[in-house]
């Protein structure tokens, strides 16, 4: 039986495929637009100016200066940068810290933002802005912020390491994963869901073998895309609120925090989303513990798998514990102070999910 919902689409463009940057420009002249700041990270410096060049005299300048979680003040200098060049819009080049500094601006000016991915972290799919300030982080809903356009050219992800390609894919398939068990879940997002989750898991080892395998490449980013659009259109539970006081609290790395947590939140979960582990378990290749592959499959990657190894002392359990537990929030199994931190425990030392001790 299906259950009632309500589904809400948002606008989406999407430009997808292998060289399609070289549309960029008309994605910009269809918007209107006829002066665009370029934003990326210092360390994307040499992409940002080959997406200027890309756009000719559409393009103001290059600010690369976005960094993790947008600071404040990064939001201000690129805001203020945006009127002195008389700027009418933004085209955001890189991962969600780019993408995150477009959206800044967005919700500041109203300039509409385009996205240019080059991660698997799907911040241009969702209408969410985050800005931190003073070591906190605020974040709200608003469709104005939400990119107007997205190229996905996989090309542009060729350079991504291997390591962060494993923890950035991770980190998306969490989004596709906390979706299907969303108290707004709904049928069309819970099939991108398990499709989002399909392209990644197929994709990431031969991501990882070889960087250079375009079609591999592609394929993730086309699992990123819906697993994106899957974080839009959902509410997120334990494992996205897990994660974001590790990172808050501990400053921990965010994907592959993301990474490690994600198994043993699944695992505590399975028991009351049975519908999630079966969605999950076609997505996996018909595995019948979906937290255990998910954790096989980190391992295979390369990837971290404990916390203890991303920096967090075993001492500050308690702390995260308390702070998760606090404030109540969405998730199909109650959350409790042992659970979590018989969770929490497991995700510490790296041990498998379900197995003896956790
Ligand atoms: P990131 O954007 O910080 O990128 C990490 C590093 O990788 C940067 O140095 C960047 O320059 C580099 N990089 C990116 N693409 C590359 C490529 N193709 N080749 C070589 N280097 C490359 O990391 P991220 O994981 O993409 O984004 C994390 C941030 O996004 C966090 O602040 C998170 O909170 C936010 N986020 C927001 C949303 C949302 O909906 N608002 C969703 C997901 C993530």
């Amino acid at each position: 039986m299906i259950a009632p919902f309500t589904y809400q689409a948002l606008p989406m463009r999407v430009v997808f495929g292998a060289g399609s940057l070289a549309q960029l420009p008309d994605e910009v002249a269809a918007l209107g637009l006829t002066r665009v700041l370029v934003l990326c990270s210092p360390e994307q410096e040499d992409t940002g100016k080959q997406v200027a060049d890309a756009l000719g005299d559409r393009a103001a300048g290059v600010l690369a200066e976005a960094r993790m979680h947008v600071p404040v003040e990064v939001a201000t200098r690129a805001r203020d940068l945006a009127g002195e060049l008389g700027a009418d819009g933004c085209v955001a080049v890189g991962g969600g810290s780019a993408v995150g500094l477009g959206k800044a601006i967005a919700l500041e000016h109203g300039l509409p933002v385009i996205a240019v991915p080059t991660t698997y972290a799907g911040s241009e799919m969702t209408p969410v802005w985050g800005l931190t300030e003073g070591g906190q982080k605020r974040t709200g809903r608003d469709i104005r912020v939400l990119p107007r356009s997205v190229v996905y050219d996989p090309e542009l992800t060729l350079t991504l390491p291997a390591q962060m390609s494993a923890t950035s894919g991770m980190n998306a398939i969490a989004h596709a994963v906390e979706g299907l068990y969303a108290p707004d879940a709904t049928p069309i997002v819970s099939l991108m869901a398990e499709e989002g989750t399909r392209a990644l898991a197929a994709a990431l080892p031969a991501v990882v073998a070889d960087g250079s395998d375009l079609d591999a490449r592609g394929e993730a980013q086309y699992g990123a895309w819906l697993c994106g659009a899957v974080l839009a259109a959902t509410t997120m539970s334990l494992h996205h609120k897990l994660c974001h006081t590790l990172g808050g609290t501990l400053d921990l790395p965010h994907a592959q925090t993301h990474t490690v947590v994600l198994p043993h939140a699944l695992a505590y979960n399975q028991p009351a989303a049975p519908d999630a582990v079966a969605a999950l378990s076609r997505a996996l290749g018909g595995v019948d513990d979906p937290a255990r592959e998910l954790w096989e499959l980190a391992g295979r990657l390369g990837a971290p798998r404990s916390l203890a190894e991303l920096g967090m002392q075993e001492a500050d359990i308690p702390r995260i514990v308390e702070l998760a537990v606090a404030n109540p929030y969405a998730n199909p199994r109650p959350v409790t102070q042992e659970g979590v931190t018989a969770l929490l425990e497991a995700a510490w030392s790296g041990r498998s999910p379900g197995s003896p001790g956790s």
